[in-house]
């Protein structure tokens, strides 16, 4: 479907910003002033909205969506498929028997009832009843896509179960929201009414020739190539990072700078990545729930702005064996509605304070739930990346920087900060030294960096929604807060207890910080004598997600019930297994269609050329002919051999019954399998014919560009 308003190229940028977008502009201007107040109060507030109230504002935006072009509108929500999902529904009504009317009512706008028997609740279904439905989430804003209106809604099911990614982040919001005021109001702060998460998720992504991606089963079904020998040129040049960007690439950008623009989504910065093909987007920062709303359709985006300049861009963790994969960065914050960042060291002793509680209250979250954030990044993709030093470990640790490590250490010593003060540092006494917000000073190998004024996070893959690891920082923090909230209000002294309150979170939980390499050997050793977890798979991690003290910590903030999160842990199992089984099917069928078909011909046609020179003259050498064929079909016999394994392999996976067990048996066994067949099929193509092999190489993908 052509969007009728793509081709407007003469609308200036500051015009094009937001166009498509139902935001706080368009809805003074068109809302009726008691209206917009009453709007605005539910969205801050999350109080519930009047019917009366929600039938004025679905006409205005309808009427502003129609004449932008919109015929149709939809619930736009965030099922646990990870991507989005949207059913259409026009705005015609007849009237009478020959006209029509475009109508959209509040009931339309605020409560929709798609079929949630067809998105995956992990047997939520069978405790619950089957029906869904979705209601509209106020606190993002409406927009445009395709000629259709989007509403962002939350999914649930009539038992008020949440079956989406949306419902129990804005509940982490929430509870994040309630805790860090009652910290403010302990440190006198009386003005600020709300506090919330800010997320800036730095994306990369690959991009390659879409003819060629079409002709590689591997990449079109799972997003990865599943073959392919190593090119003769990787990364090691490092040419591309930060390199001269193509012209069809940078044509590329500049389209889907203007389709984010037009959806208020503001990228800001784009360049190469280290590998070749690799490339970044990031935008400026938001609240975490419209982060994720922009950050699920900047992935949208790109990819149909990709189909438009004839490229494909793949968002797979790890599309390329040997090249580096591609991770997404969530750098998080949290901000008072008095424009405050708490995660900003401050000019006076009572905001250092402050903010060095906060940061504790981080450094203890992270310590205590270092399993829930490894979690929430984990899939079958990630496995790839994590701990492949090419990205941070799988161990979760945090970096400080030095001066920061140091000045925690003189606060737990009670002693004077090195050299910087001649006198011991006094929490709200003393004002901190300003430590540098440099880039130069960033460890790249951290999974967990404090980069001067907030946390970036930086284990999620690249096709990750961003909810799922906000919904855990939310939380963990949450609950550091609340539980130092709990001392705090009941001390005699605040600032005796204050003191010693971060003095012993200092020293319980420094464990947790290191600012070393990430990469290096010695740390997972080092990791391991402070007990840090190193849960290097996702079957290792997921039973983490349902173990006491977090099912406790979930429930306590009222984020997930024992029964949803039940359902999550069985979905985000089922989905490993499905797309390990799926990868290891595309396997087999490609070796036994596609590969094997083709180094047989070949031999066969060398075999033809030999017989043929015999013919001629006993005397003329065949010997390369020979040894090749005879090369050639050693290789096929081993591969074909080691593909039935992965076959039987496979049926036997399928008769495991138990999802658990299915899914250690593929990342055990399957991936093992995988393994061999790529081996064998990779040696064939470093030495088939390339006018017979099969399908692009990784220099066809990479590079001809
Ligand atoms: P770089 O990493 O290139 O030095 P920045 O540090 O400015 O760039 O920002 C990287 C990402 O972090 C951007 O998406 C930016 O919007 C985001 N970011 C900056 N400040 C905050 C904040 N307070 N909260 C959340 N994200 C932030
Ligand atoms: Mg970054």
């Amino acid at each position: 479907m052509e969007d009728r308003t793509t081709n407007k190229r003469s609308e200036s940028i500051p015009e094009l910003f937001g166009s498509h977008v139902f935001n706080d502009r368009v809805m003074k201007e068109r809302l009726p002033k008691e209206t917009y107040r009453a709007l605005k109060r539910t969205s801050e507030l999350g109080k519930h909205l009047d019917r009366s109230i929600a039938d004025v504002v679905a006409n205005a935006m309808k009427d502003w969506a129609v004449e932008l072009g919109a015929t149709h509108f939809t619930h736009w929500f965030q099922p646990m498929t990870g991507i989005t999902a949207e059913k259409h529904d026009s705005f015609l009504q007849p009237e009478g028997d020959s006209a029509v009317i475009m109508s959209f009512s509040g009931k339309e706008l605020v409560k929709g009832e798609p079929d949630a028997s067809s998105f995956p609740s992990g047997g939520l279904r069978a405790t619950f009843e089957a029906r869904g439905y979705t209601a509209w989430d106020p606190s993002s804003y409406a927009f445009i896509k395709d000629n259709t209106l989007c509403i962002p809604t939350v999914f649930c099911s009539y038992g008020g179960e949440a079956l989406d990614k949306k419902s129990p982040l804005l509940r982490s919001m929430e509870v994040i929201n309630k805790q860090a005021l009652r910290i403010l109001r302990l440190f006198g702060n009386t003005d600020v009414t709300r506090v919330t998460t800010t997320v800036g998720p730095e994306q990369e992504y690959f991009l390659i020739d879409e003819a060629l991606w079409r002709q590689r089963e591997d990449l079109v079904l799972c997003g990865r190539t599943l073959f392919g020998a190593k090119p003769p040129k990787g990364q090691e040049l490092e040419d591309h990072y930060f390199g001269a960007i193509k012209p069809q690439v940078q044509a590329f950008m500049q389209d889907l700078d203007r389709e984010l623009w037009k959806l208020g989504i503001f990228a800001k910065t784009e360049h190469n990545e280290v590998a070749p093909a690799q490339h970044e987007l990031a935008p400026v920062f938001t609240n975490s729930n419209m982060a994720t709303d922009h950050n699920q359709l900047t992935m949208e985006v790109m990819k149909k702005v990709a189909a438009r300049h004839s490229l494909a861009c793949l968002l797979h963790e790890k599309p390329f064996d040997g090249i580096n994969g591609s991770g997404k960065h969530n750098n998080w914050s949290i901000s008072t509605n008095t424009g405050v960042n708490l995660l900003e060291p401050g000019d006076t002793p009572r905001e250092n304070a402050q903010f060095l509680l906060f940061l504790c209250a981080v450094i203890k979250a992270v310590d205590e739930y270092q399993d829930l954030l490894r979690v929430s990044v984990a899939s079958a993709g990630n496995d790839h990346r994590l701990g492949a030093n090419e990205a941070p470990p799988a161990i979760v640790s945090m970096f400080l920087g030095d001066e920061l490590t140091e000045i925690l250490e003189s606060i737990e010593a009670g002693t004077a900060y090195e050299q910087k003060s001649a006198e011991e540092l006094r929490i709200g006494v003393h004002i901190l030294p300003r430590f540098p917000k440099d880039t130069t000073d960033r460890n790249r190998t951290s999974p967990f960096a404090f980069t001067g004024n907030k946390f970036e996070f930086r284990m999620l893959g690249s096709d990750l929604s961003i909810a799922g690891p906000n919904i855990v920082l939310n939380t963990i923090v949450a609950e550091a807060l609340s539980e130092f909230a709990d001392v705090l209000e009941q001390a005699e002294s605040f600032q005796d207890t204050l003191d010693k309150l971060i003095r012993t979170t200092i020293s319980k939980h420094k464990r947790i910080i290191f600012n070393g390499d990430g990469y290096s050997s010695e740390w997972e050793a080092e990791a391991e004598r402070r007990g840090l977890l190193n849960l290097r798979t996702t079957p290792d991690a997921l039973p983490y997600f349902i173990a006491e003290k977090n099912i406790a910590l979930f429930t306590k903030h009222k984020i997930f019930t024992t029964a949803e999160l039940k359902s999550r842990y069985e979905i985000l199992l089922e989905t490993y297994f499905k797309k390990r089984r799926i990868e290891a099917l595309t396997m087999v069928e490609m070796a036994k269609r596609q590969i094997l078909p083709a180094a047989t011909k070949y031999a066969a046609t060398l075999t033809e050329a030999a017989l043929q020179k015999q013919q001629l003259s006993p005397a003329v050498a065949a010997e390369y002919e020979l040894l090749t064929v005879t090369e050639l079909s050693q290789l096929t016999a081993q591969l074909s051999q080691r593909v039935a394994q992965l076959d039987a392999h496979i049926k036997k996976a399928d008769g495991l019954g138990d999802i658990a067990t299915q899914a250690n048996y593929c990342k055990d066994q399957l991936l093992a399998d995988m393994q061999a067949v790529r081996e064998s099929a990779d040696a064939l193509e470093a030495m088939t014919d390339s006018a017979y092999w099969p399908f692009p190489t990784y220099v066809d993908l990479l590079y001809r560009n």
